[in-house]
């Protein structure tokens, strides 16, 4: 489509949407359903988003897949078999992909094809899209279903491109296996990514590095195939357990006990805390006592107990140590599930490289460089993390009232109502966007409430004859300011992670996910709709 803004009152499409991953077909899905015409724009060659670019081996998600899946249909989630606890990433992107095919979403997206430039027209409200292919379209509503999780961070080490080897990232792994039976092989990053991808590689590496600067807390994933028993119980109660879960604080609605971590015997907590290690989703320890996420004598209880768990696991009490995170309150990083990924410590091809102790001082042509000396690698992979929910307009042009790029808005941090609209950008919606709690919870549940919010959104402005609806700078400077005021309440206010932006070099120290819970953040939209859309300027 070539349509030009200039001039134009009706646009070529009712919306954009970018991106084809859970959100983007999601928010195509519901958006057909009313009638509307929708263009969807992806970069990747297929549906998928995360499932379709993350291929490293290892990869499974740490959210259980029969809670890791759509709710919005009843027949969906009753025909689709998830074959474990915690899938692999081929069955995500199948699961991906039927749904694609079973509502026949495909069609609607134009793939291969990368939002470079959206503008927005004061006076017509209307945005004018561009993508690399050349095309431009103008759409009244834009979705910016981009995922807080989809661009890679910037490669920051020395020496990066003087490497002569073969180097690996997760972000973009090959599409055909990668042997590494008989290769030394160095693996950057103890995140959620370095943690799975170390623990596969170690099976046949002849040599295996793995460079650590943070350590991780791991819990193990205890994954298997589900029973059929499993699956028809989970089906049976979908319906009730989908409703009362995407009112809980992390849309997983895991138990707690109600109870001070404080107030109860060693024994007690710990026999909570063997409970959850053994059986239960990892995220259960946020909400195991009531003060673990806001007293540090309260949160030292999960870390000690973590750590006696590492120490059981790892054979040489130095390396143990080492693995231990002893720098930031549990919770204030991303809590990792593996598949034996401590265990890989025992092996003889095995080496931890403390970046603390040494660092990193290169990459060389023919490996890594540290204080300790020089070691050879054929193979360098790359986990080193993402530019979380603002790397996405980070490269791109996104252009609102008075000319004002995006991307240098957030530059001086990431700021939006509701995690849902950025002031100054009319018109242009954002799914799991920042202040939203997206990575702090059952991303799918937020996802569906965010697409739900804003496609209910766009009906209620179409249906009342307005055209035109953005955040005011007042209610935007409230929602982030209450945001940075639970931080302050709770064990993050000293953290510095890349929940704050900190792992990206110049990039704003903000709170990014909203800290207040899936549950009350979905009150606080349902509440503001109801009242009228409060804290949004609408217009027609
Ligand atoms: P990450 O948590 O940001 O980890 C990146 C790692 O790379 C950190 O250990 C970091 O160390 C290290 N690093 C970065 N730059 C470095 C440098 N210049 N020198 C040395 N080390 C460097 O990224 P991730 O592991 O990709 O995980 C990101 C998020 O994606 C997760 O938290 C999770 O939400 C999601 N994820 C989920 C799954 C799953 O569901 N199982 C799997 C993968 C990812 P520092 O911490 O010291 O900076």
């Amino acid at each position: 489509m070539t349509s030009s803004a200039q001039n134009i009152t009706e646009p070529d499409v009712d919306t954009v949407v970018v991106g084809a991953g859970f959100a983007g077909m999601m928010a195509v899905r519901r958006l057909l359903e009313q009638g509307r015409t929708v263009h969807g724009i992806e970069k990747g060659g297929d549906v998928g988003g995360t499932w379709y670019w993350n291929t490293y081996p290892g990869l499974r998600c740490d959210v259980e897949s029969v809670e890791y899946s759509y709710s919005w249909d009843e027949g969906l989630q009753q025909e689709w078999v998830w074959p474990e606890r915690y899938s692999a990433q081929p069955d995500i992107l199948k699961y991906a992909q039927h749904v694609a095919e079973r509502f026949d979403l495909k069609k609607h997206f134009e793939f291969n094809t990368k939002l470079t430039r959206a503008t927005f027209d004061n006076a017509a409200n209307i945005w004018t899209v561009t993508t690399d292919t050349g095309n431009t379209i103008t759409a009244r509503w834009v979705v910016m279903a981009t995922g807080a999780l989809s661009v890679p961070k910037k490669n920051d080490l020395p020496g990066a491109e003087t490497f002569t080897g073969l180097n690996l990232y997760t972000t973009s792994w090959p599409k055909t296996p990668v042997d590494f039976a008989g290769k030394r092989v160095a693996v950057i990053g103890t995140g959620s990514t370095g943690i799975q991808v170390s623990s596969e590689i170690a099976k046949t590496a002849k040599e295996l590095f793995v460079l650590q600067r943070t350590p991780s807390w791991s819990v193990p994933a205890h994954n298997r195939p589900l029973t059929a028993k499993e699956i028809a119980d989970v089906k049976a109660n979908y319906a009730s357990e989908r409703l009362r879960k995407r009112d809980s604080m992390d849309g997983l609605g895991l138990p707690g006990t109600g109870k001070s971590a404080l107030e109860v015997t060693k024994e007690e907590r710990d026999a909570f805390y063997q409970n959850v290690y053994d059986n239960m989703s990892p995220f259960t320890f946020f909400g195991s006592f009531t003060d673990v996420l806001v007293d540090d004598a309260a949160n030292q209880t999960i870390s000690d107990f973590l750590g006696s768990k590492v120490r059981e696991r790892v054979k040489d009490p130095a390396i143990a140590e080492k693995l231990i995170p002893k720098s930031y309150p549990f919770g204030t990083r991303r809590t990792c599930i593996d598949t034996g990924y401590y265990e890989i410590y025992n092996q003889d091809n095995v080496h931890l490289v403390d970046l603390l102790e040494n660092p990193l001082k290169a990459i060389t042509p023919t490996g890594f460089m540290t204080d300790a000396g020089a070691v050879d690698v054929d193979i360098i992979v790359h986990a080193t993390g993402y530019d979380a929910f603002t790397g996405v307009v980070s490269d791109v042009d996104i252009i609102g009232v008075d000319g004002v790029n995006l991307r240098e808005v957030w530059n001086a941090g990431a700021k939006t109502y509701l995690g849902t609209m950025t002031a100054g950008f009319p018109n242009l919606f954002l799914v799991t966007g920042p202040q939203s709690p997206s990575v702090l919870s059952n991303v799918v549940v937020s996802i569906e409430q965010h697409v739900d919010f804003i496609t209910d959104t766009i009906k209620y402005l179409t249906d009342k004859g307005y055209n035109r609806m953005e955040a005011t700078p007042e209610a935007q400077d409230a929602w982030v300011e209450m945001n940075n005021g639970i931080g302050q309440f709770t064990v993050h206010r000293n953290s510095h992670s890349w929940y704050m932006g900190d792992n990206v070099a110049g990039k704003a120290h903000v709170v990014l996910p909203a800290l207040m819970g899936v549950g009350p953040f979905r009150a606080a939209c349902d509440e503001v709709a109801a009242d009228g859309y409060r804290g949004f300027a609408l217009a027609s």
